[in-house]
């Protein structure tokens, strides 16, 4: 039974003080539940405060970039072992602000995905088309690109490490989310592409998380869809309350 995963990403966002005060309230929220599981990905300055605050709750902590090198001259960079350090369990890869806004490749993703899982830093793997491939019907052709080009040489064991988000890159930050229909349709794509190059078992285990303008009011509804495991959300994780009903919305799925 896969859990279901809430993950808020907060990008360049919030400052010292309202990334403790979030990162408090929502350890307060969500205590030690382990219905689900709750990752939270702040910028970078702030880690370790976040890390602080919501120690003694069962959220974790994530990155929302990372480098592939282990140290040296790579000014700017911060590398596997860093994030480790500040107590980080996970770090996202392949956002599509990084592929799009920083000119990311697969090749490069696939770089720090491999850095990330020689360390035993788990992988939250995005891939999402854009509007235009939709509309020309290639969705498909570019999840199956990316999915080969970010995973290329990583084994069934380390995927046990990777969570899949799902974002459509039309639908992130645009309060136009994917219609259940749309976000099942693909995400099944994705897992039957897992079980064709990996195995059945490796599929079946792997969280699939939907992104793009998730709210509490519609977090539900995506959640229930037979291969959405979860969000990555982005705009509605940096308030208490909105991240807050989405993590209600996943327990209450959960729970059935
Ligand atoms: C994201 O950036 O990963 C995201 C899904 O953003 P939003 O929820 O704001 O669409």
């Amino acid at each position: 039974m896969r859990k279901l995963v809430a993950a808020g990403n907060w990008k360049m966002n919030t400052d010292l003080k309202s990334a403790a005060a979030l990162a408090e309230a929502l350890a307060q929220k969500v205590q030690q539940e382990s219905s689900i599981e709750v990752v939270l990905c702040p910028p970078f300055p702030y880690l370790t405060t976040v890390k602080e605050k919501i120690s003694g709750s069962s959220i974790k902590l994530g990155a929302q970039n990372c480098y592939h090198e282990a140290e040296g001259a790579f000014t700017g960079e911060t590398s596997v072992g860093m994030l480790q350090d500040t107590g980080c369990d996970w770090v996202i890869l392949g956002h599509s602000e990084r592929r799009h806004v920083m000119g990311e490749t697969d090749e490069d993703i696939n770089k720090k995905v491999v850095a990330a899982l020689d360390k035993g830093l788990g992988v939250i793997l995005c891939v999402g088309e854009l509007l235009e491939e939709r509309q020309a019907d290639k969705t498909n052709d570019v999840l199956e690109t990316q999915m080969k080009g970010g995973l290329q040489g990583i084994s069934a064991e380390g995927l046990k490490n990777v969570i899949i988000a799902y974002e459509p890159v039309w639908a992130i930050g645009t309060g136009v989310t994917a219609t259940t229909e749309e976000a099942e349709s693909a995400h099944d794509f994705l897992r039957k592409w897992l079980s064709t190059n990996y195995n059945a078992d490796a599929a079946e285990s792997m969280q699939i998380l939907y992104g793009g303008s998730v709210k509490p009011d519609n977090a539900a509804d995506l959640m229930s869809q037979p291969n959405v495991d979860g969000a990555l959300v982005g705009g509605a994780s940096l308030k208490a309350d909105s991240f807050g009903g989405i993590i209600d919305a996943a327990i209450q799925v959960s729970k059935g």
